[in-house]
């Protein structure tokens, strides 16, 4: 019955879903995004900086949003 192959199918979904580790403190999976911020360079001009961030419900609001940039 069509009940069986959607059990099967989502066992293939499970395997092949979102890897990763599991926040011990949300129990979200982290996922690691690629970010793109603009900087300032000393002699005033722009440049893009590329950084990999992993996101949980911990620091989603914090990643998310638009941080000043402190590095
Ligand atoms: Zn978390």
């Amino acid at each position: 019955m069509a009940r069986k192959q959607r059990t099967f199918a989502d066992k293939i979904a499970k395997g092949t879903g979102p890897r990763g580790e599991k926040c011990p403190v949300c129990g979200e999976v982290i996922q690691a995004i690629m970010m793109v911020r603009p900087y300032k360079t000393e002699k005033g001009t722009w440049r893009y900086r590329k950084m990999m961030v992993n996101v949980c419900k911990c620091n989603a609001k914090e990643v998310l949003v638009d941080v000043p940039d402190t590095i």
